[in-house]
């Protein structure tokens, strides 16, 4: 079956969890399921596997500073979602500002602030998760022509950084290339 696709401008693709991700509660990895990715932050192997194909056909391409925004914006543990989340949301209400619901209350958004996804509930949570540095212009448009091929699609047409890989335990044609050709 064909993956669903929402959105032609950024296609949203329905995630698979990797089989070794079943029962893993999200933000508590083990250290094995954790690989380090260049230049910085962590994700799961399979997405760490995914990401350095696809960065290196950005580097070939010559996609200056294709990276995650920081080390943050890779793997996140759950304790520096929440911490990121208590700083963002506050229970006071806000009016007119958009609200989550964490430990069964609703939390408000400071004003200038970006959303963020509750302790827990974030991909990030999984590592299969990464935000792009800038994704907007030539790099925007490199990756609507490329990321697919390597497994990964967007999660909200409204956020074109953040993107994540979908493909749980069959990695694409283009990973399995670039795995075979380096030996
Ligand atoms: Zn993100």
């Amino acid at each position: 079956m064909s993956p669903v696709v929402k959105s032609t401008a950024f296609p949203i693709i329905k995630l698979k969890l990797p089989a070794d991700l079943e029962g893993v509660k999200a933000g508590f990895l083990p250290e094995k399921l954790l690989k380090e990715i260049q230049p910085h932050g962590r994700l799961h192997w399979r997405a760490a596997e995914s990401w350095e194909a696809m960065r290196q056909k950005a580097l070939n391409d010559g996609v200056g500073f294709f990276k995650p925004t920081s080390s943050g914006d890779t793997y996140r543990s759950y304790e520096s979602q929440e911490k990121g989340f208590r700083q963002r949301y506050q229970l006071e209400p806000i009016p007119n500002q958009s609200t989550r619901t964490f430990e069964g209350k609703k939390w408000y958004l400071k004003r200038g602030f970006a959303p963020m996804a509750t302790p827990g509930g974030s991909n990030h949570n999984y590592g299969l998760a990464v935000d792009i540095h800038t994704a907007s212009g030539d790099r925007l448009k490199w990756m609507q022509k490329n990321i697919v091929a390597f497994g990964w699609s967007w999660e909200l047409s409204s956020e074109p950084w953040h993107i994540r890989l979908v493909t749980a335990d069959e990695p694409t044609e283009a990973v399995k290339n670039y795995w075979a050709s380096r030996g």
